[in-house]
Formats: C-alpha cells, sequence, structure tokens
C-alpha cells in the first residue's frame, strides 16, 4: 500500500482512538504511546542538519561559481515568497469575515500567557551569521547553517579541479546517504503519526475544541483556500507541475508537517520528494526549501490574519482599514520570523495584536486550541515552499535552455 495512504489510515486510526480514550485515557498514552513519536521524531530531525548542509553544498557547486544564478535564484524565491505570504494573510481576512470567529464569545476568566519578545530585523540577519557553525548545527538553527553552507559551496568553486571534484562528489554521496536514511525512517510513518496525534486528540477532544470551531473551522477552510486556489495554480500555471502530481508529491511532507507541527521536520522528506517525486532539481530545492523552511510561513501568515480578527470580535474591537493593512504587514513579517518548531507562530502572533492594539488575552483564547490550529497552519506553510520551488525550478529551466 501507497505510503501517503498508510499515514492517512494511521491519522484516523489515531482520531478514533483518541476519541474513544478521551483525557481519562492520555496518563497511558502519554507513558506508553507519546514516547514512540518522540523517537519517530526524533529520527526525522536527526536528518535536519545533515541533508541541509550537505544538499545545499552540493546545490550551489553545481552553479559552479556562477554568483549571478545564485542571485536571481534567490532573487525570485524571496519574492514569491513575499507575495504568496501576503496573499495568505489577506485570504485568512476574507475567510474570517464571513465566517466571523469569536462573535458573542465569552472571555471572562481567561489569562494571558507568557509572551516572548519577537526578534528586531536587525538581530535576525546578526543571529543568521553563526559565530560556530558547529554550535549552529548543534542547535538546529537553519538560517545560520544555511548562510555557512553557501561559503562552503562558494569556497569549493574556487578550488581547482580535481579539488573541488572531490569534494562535489563526497558532499553529493553525503546528500544521497541522508536521503537513503530518511527513505528508511519514513517507513515507520504511520506508526509515529498515530503516536504523535494520539495524546493530542486526547487532550483536545470535542469538549476544548467546541466552543472554538468557528476559528477552526476558518482557519482549515483558509488554508484548504490557500492550497487549491494560490498553489495548484502556481504549481501548474508557473511550474509546468499538474496539481494531482503536486499534491500527490507533496502528500508524505504535508501529513508530517500535519502531524509534527514542524515545517522543520518535514524538511528532509519535503527535499527529499520535491526531487524524486515532482522532478525538481537538487540545485533548486536544496536552496528554496530550507529557506522557505525557516522564512516562508504562508499558514501561519493566514492563521494571523483570522485570528486577529477573532481576538477583535471576542473583545468587541472594530478594526478599521489601517488596522487591517497594518496586520497584512506585521503579520507578513512576523510569520518570517516565526521559526519552523510547533507553537512559534502564537509567540509572533502577540506582535500582530500588540501592532494594532488588540488585547493580548486573545493569546489565552487561542492558546487553547493552538496545537490544531499549528497543525493545519504547518502543513500549508511547506506546501508553500513546494510550490515556489516548482515556479523557480521550471523558470531556471528556461533560462538554461
Ligand atoms: N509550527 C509552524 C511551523 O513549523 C510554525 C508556527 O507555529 O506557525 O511551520
Amino acid at each position: 500500500m501507497n505510503l501517503s495512504v498508510q499515514i492517512l489510515i494511521a491519522l484516523v486510526l489515531s482520531v478514533c482512538a483518541g476519541l474513544a480514550l478521551g483525557p481519562d485515557g492520555l496518563p497511558f498514552v502519554n507513558k506508553w504511546i507519546a514516547p514512540v513519536g518522540t523517537i519517530f521524531i526524533n529520527f526525522i530531525k536527526m536528518m535536519i542538519v545533515p541533508v541541509v548542509t550537505c544538499s545545499l553544498i552540493v546545490g550551489v557547486t553545481s552553479l559552479g561559481g556562477d554568483s549571478k544564478k545564485l542571485g536571481r535564484i534567490s532573487a525570485k524565491t524571496i519574492c514569491l515568497y513575499l507575495i504568496t505570504t501576503a496573499v495568505a494573510i489577506v485570504l485568512g481576512f476574507a475567510v474570517a469575515g464571513i465566517i466571523q470567529p469569536g462573535v458573542g464569545l465569552d472571555i471572562a476568566g481567561k489569562v494571558a500567557p507568557k509572551v516572548k519578545e519577537a526578534p528586531t530585523f536587525m538581530q535576525v540577519l546578526v543571529n543568521m551569521v553563526p559565530t560556530n557553525p558547529i554550535d549552529a548545527m548543534a542547535k538546529g538553527q537553519i538560517l545560520p547553517v544555511i548562510v555557512f553552507a553557501l561559503l562552503v559551496g562558494i569556497g569549493i568553486t574556487q578550488l581547482d579541479e580535481k579539488r573541488s571534484r572531490f569534494l562535489m562528489d563526497l558532499y553529493d554521496a553525503g546528500a544521497e546517504v541522508c536521503y537513503k536514511i530518511i527513505a528508511m525512517v519514513m517507513k515507520f510513518a504511520p506508526i509515529g503519526v498515530f503516536a504523535l496525534l494520539l495524546p493530542v486528540v486526547c487532550k483536545n477532544g470535542p469538549k476544548v475544541l467546541l466552543p472554538l470551531l468557528s476559528v477552526i473551522l476558518a482557519v482549515a477552510i483558509g488554508c484548504a483556500l490557500q492550497c487549491i486556489l494560490v498553489y495548484s495554480t502556481l504549481a501548474s500555471t508557473m511550474g509546468g507541475v499538474n496539481p494531482v502530481k503536486f499534491f500527490r508529491g507533496m502528500s508524505e511532507a504535508m501529513m508530517l508537517a500535519f502531524t509534527t507541527c514542524s515545517s522543520a521536520a518535514a524538511l528532509p522528506v519535503n527535499m527529499k520528494n520535491c526531487q524524486e517525486k515532482l522532478g525538481l532539481s537538487r540545485e533548486v530545492t536544496s536552496f528554496v526549501l530550507p529557506l522557505g523552511c525557516t522564512i516562508n510561513m504562508d499558514g501561519t501568515a493566514l492563521y494571523m490574519g483570522v485570528c486577529s480578527l477573532f481576538v477583535a470580535n471576542a473583545f468587541g474591537v472594530n478594526l478599521t482599514s489601517s488596522d487591517m493593512i497594518m496586520i497584512v504587514f506585521t503579520g507578513t513579517l512576523a510569520s518570517i520570523g516565526t521559526a519552523g518548531v510547533p507553537g512559534a507562530g502564537l509567540i509572533m502572533l502577540a506582535m500582530v495584536l500588540q501592532a494594532v492594539q488588540l488585547p493580548m488575552e486573545g493569546l489565552a483564547l487561542v492558546a487553547g486550541i493552538d496545537r490544531v490550529l499549528d497543525m493545519f497552519r504547518t502543513c500549508v506553510n511547506i506546501t508553500g515552499d513546494g510550490a515556489v520551488c516548482c515556479v523557480v525550478d521550471k523558470s531556471e529551466r528556461k533560462n538554461a535552455a
């Protein structure tokens, strides 16, 4: 049976089992089932730094020191990422405008969670350059690893032919080994997905979800629309990939993102499948996808649109059109700064709420169901990376022809 179908079955089974067990089953599930999910996710996470480093070095070296091409790929990628993110946040507004989540909600007695400060733009720039690349790798910080791998790749292209060929082959073989390991680990994905999702369903049974169903619905519908309208159009018209093939190719990574709530965790599988199933070049995927996993968070942006309208509704605040423009602007920036790990978007939502002076207590409302919203948004986050990758790959092929 196809792996995506197996994962889907595991997903359905875990929802059924979670609903049947309910919160009473949580101690048992946490003790015996959840660790299996953690083992699976550790195996995948183990591959993030090696696969990003090796593939990116190979990608850059295969450009053969062509800095113009690297600049062109970066410019196209970043432009597309910004546009899709802004579209997502506007879509979030539109859906929330129709569904109107939070109208008439009782908000008494809720306490705001502690909010971390979002890093400033300059801080992000400074943090991108690692003082110690091994330390950045050990901490799993993707942006500094990208910068380091880019420089190593450029350095290799400046060596003499013999030594640069040797290093290219070495990293190429290293990337191949990573993909083989990822394929082995993914064989256990159905079990991993079941074990990851079961505690979530047990904990967030219908009792927790029902009062806030309208927010969940708005985020889910917005995410589905972003995939159906934006990504399938991008992939087919500008990327030359049939939408059915696109979503088939993306399905394993999407389900992994859905269950793990981490773009970073889904990255190795996304890179492997974009190359093997969608036929995109390693040169483009190895640059576009790791970058997207850290800066392109369309699902998170959409969620910010929905949630800010939800908080405004729940607290009876009227948003003006300039508030909305401000939300699109700060939401886009906040999503760029969001890390590809579970729950990161909630912290950044604080920044958006603050920008338009919406009550921070609104975060507490969202926090209760954030894990569920995170599933949808992370799934969209990595799908957006894949769609942009198709477009950049096609335009690079055209350039080469
Ligand atoms: N969990 C999301 C991701 O990994 C980030 C977020 O919390 O919005 O892409």
